[in-house]
């Protein structure tokens, strides 16, 4: 074993610099751990902002962002969950105003909070358009005012179990290559989404869903998995996201009639209806021949070209770069694409696993507080809050428990398994799977879903694992071997994929992101309001459990914008 520490957190993005912070500050020996470099991390990309109940816009208290929370999640999310997340997010946010994140400003100077989507209340606090890269670089600069040490560009192919424990890392060294064991009495998973799923995604290339799969080979369940959510607004043809702050500043959906037509499905709300109701209505559209090219259009024009300017910025930089289109003068081309996990490692409201030592916070992990569908600006509160809370916990229990060790025959399993991958000469190139893999998901698993399509494309996953089986990584070198990280990415793909489709047939209901209009077209709350919990079988075959939801106090209704 070659390092080792009380605390090890795989993942350097919102949620794990803030579990890395609070860890460190709980007087663990910490280390960050992540295949590229932190502030490259995906949570960088994130621009509408983060909800926390600031009341600074007009009234607001934690119990409405809860309600908001509990209801936009169509009952899926856990209630005490959810109420923890909204009771501890505007100190948090304070937190991070502290630090220093420079959250644009009311005109008195408090933090300014526009609306989003099915908020009773202007929640969302926000850097212009930029929000996740300001809190990327200020947690960054957090973390290395404290001069915690992160193994950069080590790529996290397997977990150290011995007795029972999750006690370490195995990871290539993606620079100099090789592979390294790091021992660890916790190991804290955040590395966030796997958007890569799909072809239309507005995840980076990073979000391939690594540590949901490394939870899954070590016994842990994987929740809900079927919930992804497909964001209303990406950019045609690229998959950029196109920020939920535009609708929340007045933008109109129109379509190729020129027509509002979300008063068809969300009259009150509008525009600022929950993402998988403006989802399916972009989809319906669509699918009725009332799109522009396969899109729908996203008009700015009426708020001005001072709004567009001061407020989203970077909104229009991106329309005119990928798609040539000044929103100014013209409305963009957007569609539902591939955008945020519900779904993931399952952990109890401290981060913790079933498994001793093993913990996840970010979107790679699922307490719940999205359920079946997430609010916009609850992803990045969700990073803050229970990234702080895993490194809290990780911490205190590291701190209490002593020994750790990475037994010699794990590394010398991974050793053998590596050597045997790249001696094979002959068999597929992993890009041509995966391409497969994404195109199929985006149409037999996407915003509509269909049990013979959902068939289909467990035979379709199942041939692919197959053929992942014989893949062949090409380049043998030890420097940057993007071949072979991305055969092991694909090998994560290929695995939640099939957790997916599992349970996404088990729910015989529509709920949130998984719409099955033409067979179960309702919410089914006397059978279904469950998680689904994905786990192997000895053979490496899907299992499926469900588990009832936590009700606090909010019993379910209709869901109505
Ligand atoms: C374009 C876009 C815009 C968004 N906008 C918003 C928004 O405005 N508001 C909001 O609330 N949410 C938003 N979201 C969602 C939110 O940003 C993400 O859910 C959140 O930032 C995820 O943070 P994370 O820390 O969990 O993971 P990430 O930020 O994705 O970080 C993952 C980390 O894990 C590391 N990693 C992954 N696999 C490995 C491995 N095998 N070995 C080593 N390291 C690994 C990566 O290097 C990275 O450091 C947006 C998402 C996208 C894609």
């Amino acid at each position: 074993m070659e390092a080792k520490h009380d605390v090890l957190i795989v993942g350097a993005g919102c949620a794990g610099m803030r579990a890395a912070i609070e860890a460190f500050d709980a007087g663990a020996d910490v280390a960050l751990l992540s295949k590229i470099h932190p502030v490259r991390s995906h949570s960088g990309a994130a621009e509408g902002g983060i909800n926390a109940a600031l009341g600074n816009a007009s009234e607001d208290d934690p119990e409405t962002h809860a309600f908001d929370t509990v209801k936009g999640s169509d009952y899926l999310g856990d209630q005490d969950a959810i109420q923890i997340l909204c009771d501890e997010a505007p100190g948090d946010v304070y937190q991070l105003e502290h630090w220093g994140a420079v959250f644009s400003r009311t005109e008195d100077g408090r933090i300014a909070q526009r609306p989003f989507g099915a908020a009773g209340a202007p929640r969302t606090a926000y850097a212009a358009d930029i929000t996740g890269h300001v809190l990327v670089h200020v947690l960054y600069e957090q973390v290395m005012k404290r001069e915690i040490p992160a193994y950069e560009e080590y790529f996290a192919w397997k977990l150290v179990m011995n007795d029972d424990r999750c006690q370490g890392v195995i990871a290539w060294d993606l620079l100099k290559g090789g592979l390294k064991s790091i021992g660890a009495k916790t190991v804290i998973l955040a590395t966030g989404g796997a958007g890569r799923l799909y072809v239309g995604t507005t995840n980076a290339y990073s979000c391939t869903g690594d540590g949901m799969a490394l939870a899954l080979d070590v016994g842990v369940p994987l929740k809900d998995m079927e919930m992804m959510q497909f964001h209303p607004t990406t950019l045609a043809p690229t998959g950029v996201l196109i920020t939920e702050g535009c609708r929340g500043e007045g933008a109109y959906l129109l379509n190729s009639e020129n027509d509002r037509f979300l008063k068809r499905y969300a009259p009150n709300a509008m525009e600022l209806a929950s993402r998988d109701v403006i989802s399916r209505a972009e989809q319906t559209e669509i699918d009725e021949g009332r799109g522009v090219d396969g899109n729908v259009l996203l008009d700015l024009r009426h708020l001005g070209p001072d709004r567009i300017l001061e407020r989203l910025h970077g909104t229009r930089e991106l329309s005119m770069t990928f798609a040539g289109v000044d929103p100014i003068y013209e409305p963009i081309p957007v569609r539902p694409g591939a955008h945020y996990h519900m779904g993931g490692v399952d952990t109890d409201v401290w981060g913790l696993t079933n498994v001793e030592g093993l913990y996840a916070a970010g979107e790679c992990a699922c307490v719940s507080v999205h359920g079946a569908n997430r609010l916009g600006g609850n992803a990045l509160m969700e990073t803050i809050t229970y990234g702080k809370r895993a490194g809290r916990h990780a911490a205190e229990w590291a701190l209490a428990n002593t020994t750790v060790e990475v037994p010699p025959s794990t590394e010398a399993d991974a050793q053998r398994e590596l050597k045997q991958l790249l001696a094979r000469t002959q068999g597929e190139r992993p890009w041509k799977i995966r391409d497969e893999l994404a195109q199929t998901m985006h149409e037999n698993f996407g915003v509509f879903r269909r049990e013979d399509q959902m068939d289909r494309q467990g035979e379709i996953v199942a041939a692919l694992r197959e053929r992942f089986e014989r893949v062949v990584v090409e380049d043998k070198g030890h420097v940057f071997n993007n071949d072979l990280t991305q055969a092991l990415e694909l090998g994560f793909l290929l695995e939640l994929a099939q957790c997916m489709v599992v349970a996404g047939i088990a729910r015989k209901e529509s709920r949130g992101a998984h719409a099955r209009p033409s067979d179960f077209p309702d919410r089914d709350d006397e059978h279904y309001m469950k998680h689904t919990l994905v786990m192997l079988d000895d053979d490496g075959r899907p299992e499926l459990e469900w588990r009832d939801v936590t009700v606090t106090k909010w019993q379910p209704q209709e869901r109505k914008y």
